[in-house]
């Protein structure tokens, strides 16, 4: 599933050829692409044709374009297997295509971005913009301290420059659960989903089980540092495309597969003590941990 270096990988792909386009048409193949849009097919077009793209934004996993009357945004979720691609107008269908908007930009000439989704889980639609509570810029990619509807719950990210680290250590106080549940929660801490949350919690030596509040000062700090380089370097190297469904809007996969250090690389040595890298059952899940380097909490029941 994209987390945030893919995510804003795809953000950034988008910017330069959206930002100041106008929308000319929209090609809605398959309705199920449509399923959070309020209004159905006909809506969406109607909304949407004729409208000028003002930015390309993203918080966490969430993609939006403001429109250019600052009412409105086009709101993007890639769920589990969605793409977005830029492509010639006229461009041969995607597998799994299933809405294509048709945008002139006024540098770029025509273009179309295609959805595609094979699992159908992602979606678009269009949604309102509020105001964000602090009245920072909502994400990256935009200056506007607006927000999605659909995107108001989620928190700022790590790498977001408004993101508040102190808020952060106040609420893992007062957490009982494990660490990695934390991470995952988006309401929290945005943008991290099981991969980067087991590669940070291996660099920072940590077990996923550990009780958020019985984490030292220094321990958060620390986890807090590894968060944040793990999600800069996946992004420098084009986020991972361990399913083989996640690639950018040339429909080219990124390379942080190759880097992981515990996501997927049960059985194998730990890159740091050699000790087998293990699996363990988590949340309908797994975690991807070493045993010597991550010692589980005290009174774990044993696996
Ligand atoms: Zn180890």
């Amino acid at each position: 599933m994209p987390e945030l270096p893919e995510v804003e990988v795809v953000r950034a792909g988008l910017a330069p050829a959206l930002a100041g386009a106008r929308v000319t048409s929209v090609s809605v193949l398959d309705e199920r692409a449509l399923t959070r849009h309020a209004g159905g097919a006909a809506d969406f077009v109607a909304r949407l044709e004729g409208a000028g793209i003002a930015a390309v934004a993203r918080r966490g996993k969430f993609l939006w374009m403001p429109l250019a009357d600052r009412t409105d945004a086009v709101v993007g979720h890639l769920g589990m297997s969605g793409q977005m691609l830029l492509r010639r107008p006229d461009a041969n269908p995607e597998r799994h295509e299933r809405i294509r908007v048709f945008v002139e930009h006024p540098v770029h000439g025509e273009l179309a971005v295609v959805f595609a989704d094979q699992r159908t889980f992602g979606s678009l639609a269009v949604d309102g913009l509020v105001a964000t509570p602090d009245a920072r810029p909502a994400g990256w990619g935009t200056e506007d301290p607006l927000i999605p509807t659909q995107v108001a719950h989620i928190a700022r990210d790590p790498l977001d420059p408004a993101f508040d680290d102190d808020a952060l250590r106040a609420a893992l106080r007062k957490r009982g659960s494990a660490i990695k549940r934390v991470l995952l929660d988006q309401g929290l801490v945005s943008g991290i989903g099981n991969i980067y949350a087991d590669e940070s919690l291996w660099a920072a030596r940590i077990h996923p089980e550990t009780s958020a509040s019985a984490l030292s000062t220094v321990a958060v700090n620390r986890l807090l540092a590894e968060v944040r380089t793990v999600l800069h370097k996946a992004l420098a190297e084009g986020g991972t495309s361990f399913d083989a469904q996640y690639v950018n809007v040339n429909g080219q996969a990124g390379y942080f597969a190759h880097s992981l250090n515990a996501y997927g690389q049960q059985g194998k040595p730990c890159p740091r003590c050699g000790t087998e890298v293990v699996r363990e059952a988590f949340m309908n899940r797994s975690s991807h941990l070493c045993p010597n380097c991550q010692r589980p909490p005290a009174g774990l029941p044993k696996r």
